[in-house]
């Protein structure tokens, strides 16, 4: 089993079902054992034409596919959800991302781990904070830009 962890937003249609109806998705993988939810946030677009804002949430797993089986099982749950791609950045009814995938560094074209948008995106760091605050120190740790890290360390010490 490989911990991994995926990024989940939505900024169309009911958002929130959007979201929980991915979760309960995740929940029924094959050889995929759902271990932590963070809360759902809500977040400012960023990119992209002008749009409505998104609800956003990371998911903690263990599983047993490969790194391109689940790829595969994300892009299948988006199209159950109704995910059109039209624009690039453009409004989602859902959106998964393989954020990381154990330690593992993948550099293919279709596949980016650990996903490249964690480091810039509070949509990533703050709800992966609350999930996997020692992964948010880390990267905080190794960066020499901190500030962008503030709001999901400070986030996670409130919380203790
Ligand atoms: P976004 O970059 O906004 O998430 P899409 O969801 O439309 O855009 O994804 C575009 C492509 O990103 C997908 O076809 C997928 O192959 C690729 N991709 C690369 N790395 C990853 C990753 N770590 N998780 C999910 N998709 C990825
Ligand atoms: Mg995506």
């Amino acid at each position: 089993m490989v911990t991994s962890y995926i990024g989940l937003g939505s900024n169309l249609g009911d958002r929130e079902k959007n979201i929980n109806s991915a979760i309960e998705r995740l929940k029924h993988l094959k050889d995929t054992r759902v271990s932590g939810v963070s809360s759902i946030i809500e977040t400012k677009p960023v990119g992209g034409p002008p749009q409505e804002k998104f609800l956003n949430a990371v998911v903690k797993i263990q599983t047993k596919l490969s790194p391109k089986q689940l790829l595969r099982e994300l892009q299948d749950i988006e199209l159950q959800l109704g995910r059109i791609r039209s624009v690039k950045n453009g409004p989602r009814t859902i959106d998964l991302d393989i954020l990381f995938y154990g330690n593992k560094r993948i550099k293919e074209k279709d596949l980016i781990i650990p996903h490249p948008r964690i480091k810039e995106r509070d949509f990533v760091l703050i709800p992966l904070g609350e999930i996997a605050p020692q992964i948010v120190k880390r990267l905080s740790n190794e960066d020499n830009k901190k500030d962008k890290y503030s709001k999901a360390v400070n986030k996670k010490s409130k919380a203790g």
